[in-house]
């Protein structure tokens, strides 16, 4: 059973996207690869929002996913680190 946490790439350069997973790979960890936020929020299996998408519900209020998908497609930029 693998006991590292999995590690969430969200990078819009393929390139990055693939040289970093290979890397964590390589080191034992599950890792997930987006294009950008836009496509992590729609494949989080989450609601409302969580700390692998938008950050814990406590700090983002139980519509936190909902409204990182409006700032998304107003043209805004989420960041999550
Ligand atoms: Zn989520």
């Amino acid at each position: 059973m693998n006991t590292k946490p999995a590690v969430l790439i969200v990078d819009d350069d393929a390139a990055v996207r693939s040289s970093l997973k290979f890397a964590l790979e390589v080191e034992g960890f599950r890792v997930r690869v987006y294009d950008g936020a836009a496509a992590l929020l729609d494949r989080c299996g989450c609601q409302s929002g969580c700390p692998s998408c938008v950050g814990p519900l406590g700090d983002i209020g139980e519509h936190g996913k909902a409204t990182a998908k409006k700032i998304l497609a107003a043209g805004g930029t989420v960041t999550e680190l």
